[in-house]
């Protein structure tokens, strides 16, 4: 065999083991769905880097950045944020990360075209992503709990309810046919998002787990 082939396949193999070793995951929800709470527990548990797009955002626009003030109009309005901004910087920040235990997407893919382009910049890095995990909550739960968020956030998108409810509607409308884009890979695991915080969690690891 030439080496060329011994490398190559040398390469495949890494590939897999690296594959096998990352743990891609998109937490997926409407607003208020507690993406950002169950981030955190599982970004401790299974050595994830987060990737949230609202505070990437909202980093930029406390930093004084072009970008942060461009996305800082549609964030007022709930609206989106064009998707080549929202994709230009994730693709940014997924390629300044050291190689690690694998990303959490929080917040983002919020079309199916961000999610089209979030496989292939994951394609070029040979890590796809293994799993979608989906919080389910009903709507009136949602609002109260982003204006109760509201009250000590400091966020003004959470504190006004006509622009929740907006955000819920551009949640049903844009952002759900994701769910489908990720159910036709086999990757879409829905779990009640109601109850006790831990209990919630429990439900998101014993998916992750069974895998
Ligand atoms: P979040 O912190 O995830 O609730 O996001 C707050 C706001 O940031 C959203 O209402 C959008 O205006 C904007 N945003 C965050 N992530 C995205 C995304 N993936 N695509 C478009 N807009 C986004």
């Amino acid at each position: 065999m030439a080496l060329e082939d011994i490398i190559k396949i040398f390469i495949k193999l890494s590939n897999s083991i690296k594959i096998y070793h990352m743990n891609n995951i998109v937490l997926f929800g409407p607003p208020g769905a507690g993406k950002g709470t169950q981030s955190e527990r599982l970004i401790e548990r299974y050595h994830l880097t987060h990737i949230s797009t609202g505070d990437l955002f909202r980093n930029h626009f406390s930093e004084g950045t072009k970008l942060g003030s461009l996305a800082k109009k549609y964030m007022d309005e709930g609206h989106l944020v064009p998707d080549e901004v929202v994709v230009g910087m994730v693709d940014e920040k997924i390629n300044s990360t050291p190689d690690g235990s694998g990303f959490i997407f929080d917040g983002f893919p919020r079309t199916v075209h961000q999610a089209e382009a979030l496989d292939k910049l994951l394609k070029a890095k040979s890590f796809p992503i293994r799993t979608m995990l989906m919080l389910d909550v009903p709507e009136e739960e949602l609002i109260n709990r982003l204006l109760e968020r509201g009250k000590t956030s400091g966020r003004t998108d959470d504190q006004n309810e006509e622009k929740i409810r907006t955000r819920i509607r551009v949640y049903e409308k844009e952002t759900l046919p994701v769910a489908n884009y990720y159910k036709s890979q086999g990757k879409l695991n829905k779990i009640p998002g109601v109850g006790k915080i831990d209990e919630i969690f429990k439900r998101l690891c014993s998916v992750l787990d069974s895998e």
